[in-house]
């Protein structure tokens, strides 16, 4: 079976580097806020372009403590709302809607699957206050033309970077377009830990503080408490691994721009609709998604001729029983996505044949 994501062979490579790395962390005695994740912080930052780096647990803590920060110092308030594709995962909403924000829920550009420029100016209302825009399965979102929409209407821009770590545009990465960025390190992501971890990127100094003491219980200094803050940290052992894969990113992003050319160039079947790229660094192919109609049967004929495929993702955030709220309202294109994506293997340690024999199963099958 050719593996979807081969995460044990990934991390395989550098089994030396990571093993030199933990020991350096065990043998240092000091396990949590310390040298490691200071490094880290630094090094992404300087990968991203911006100013500030601030580790945290996971993907979902960095864009629900950014929104948190906001309200903790006056710019967005509880009600406020947040437009966000309606395709994306769950996570994205669950940072609104865990803020007592309201997530004003948009169609995406049928084709780059990301937030529409368009979609966003028809969603504006009194109440809107920030855009939460998704770099989806590595692509980025329209950013110059969001941070114009952005700048005439005085909102705030968070990006969801979880799937975009590189991707950049006009030498401008993600992370560093919008007021602040959150970033995924979960092991299967494009910059994955050995666990869970994640961080925001940004260059605002007072807003970088805030979330400095936000993920430390509300507190710069020990035991001085500024807000209600939570346990939401970044491990020295997680930072650790982090560093080691960071020097490894653009080399395994350009491996995934060589799978994702071969993909565009060689498969060849009516029935089945390819993902676009407009220019080659915008996209760090997180995922390669096609589409077909009968997406199911496809996924049974691949599954059968060896290729192990998934969804990204089944049902969409407003279709969940989590949001019964959101169940009645109709998006179309979004709902149509759902149905019909399937994400092929996309894995840098594939080699040339196993990426031949994936070509060579999706062009036989017939859906
Ligand atoms: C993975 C992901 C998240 C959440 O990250 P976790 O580290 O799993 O909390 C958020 N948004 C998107 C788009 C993601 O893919």
């Amino acid at each position: 079976m050719i593996p979807f994501l081969d995460l044990k062979g990934i991390n395989a490579e550098l089994r030396d580097e990571l093993l030199e790395a933990c020991a350096r962390v065990i043998d240092s005695g000091w396990y949590i806020s310390g040298s490691e994740l200071r490094a880290f912080e630094q090094e992404y930052a300087a990968y991203c372009g911006s100013r500030h780096c601030i580790g945290v647990a996971n993907g979902l803590d960095a864009l629900s403590l950014t929104l948190r920060a906001w309200i903790e110092l006056d710019r967005v308030r509880e009600g406020d709302e947040v437009i966000v594709p309606a395709n994306t995962y769950i996570a994205t909403l669950l940072a609104i809607t865990e803020n007592g924000l309201v997530p004003v829920l948009v169609e995406p550009d049928n084709t780059s699957f990301n937030l529409s420029p368009r979609s966003v100016t028809s969603a504006l209302t009194r109440r809107t206050r920030a855009i939460l825009p998704v770099h989806l399965y590595g692509r980025l979102a329209a950013m110059p033309e969001l941070m114009k929409i952005a700048e005439q209407h005085d909102l705030l821009v968070l990006e969801d970077a979880a799937q975009g770590h590189g991707a950049s545009l006009e030498g401008r990465k993600a992370g560093n377009w919008g007021n602040a960025a959150g970033f995924s390190f979960y092991p299967g992501k494009n910059l994955g830990a050995l666990g869970d971890a994640g961080a925001i990127t940004t260059s605002d100094e007072e807003l970088a503080e805030t979330l400095q003491a936000l993920r430390n219980y509300g507190s710069h200094v020990k035991y001085r408490n500024l807000y209600q803050g939570l346990n939401s940290r970044l491990d020295e052992i997680q930072a650790a691994m982090l560093r080691v894969k960071l020097k490894h990113l653009d080399e395994q992003t350009a491996q995934r721009r060589r799978i994702a050319r071969r993909y565009l160039d060689e498969i060849d079947n009516a029935a089945i609709r390819l993902p676009e790229w407009q220019r080659e660094e915008e996209h760090v192919w997180h995922l390669f998604v096609i589409r077909c109609q009968q997406r199911d049967h496809l996924q049974k004929q691949l599954d059968r001729a060896g290729v192990q495929t998934m969804i990204h993702y089944p049902i969409a955030p407003h279709k969940q029983k989590a949001y019964p709220q959101f169940n009645h309202i109709e998006l179309p294109i979004t709902e149509r996505i759902h149905e019909e994506v399937l994400s092929l293997p996309m894995d840098p340690s594939l080699s040339p044949e196993q990426v031949d024999r994936v070509i060579e199963a999706v062009n036989r099958a017939c859906p």
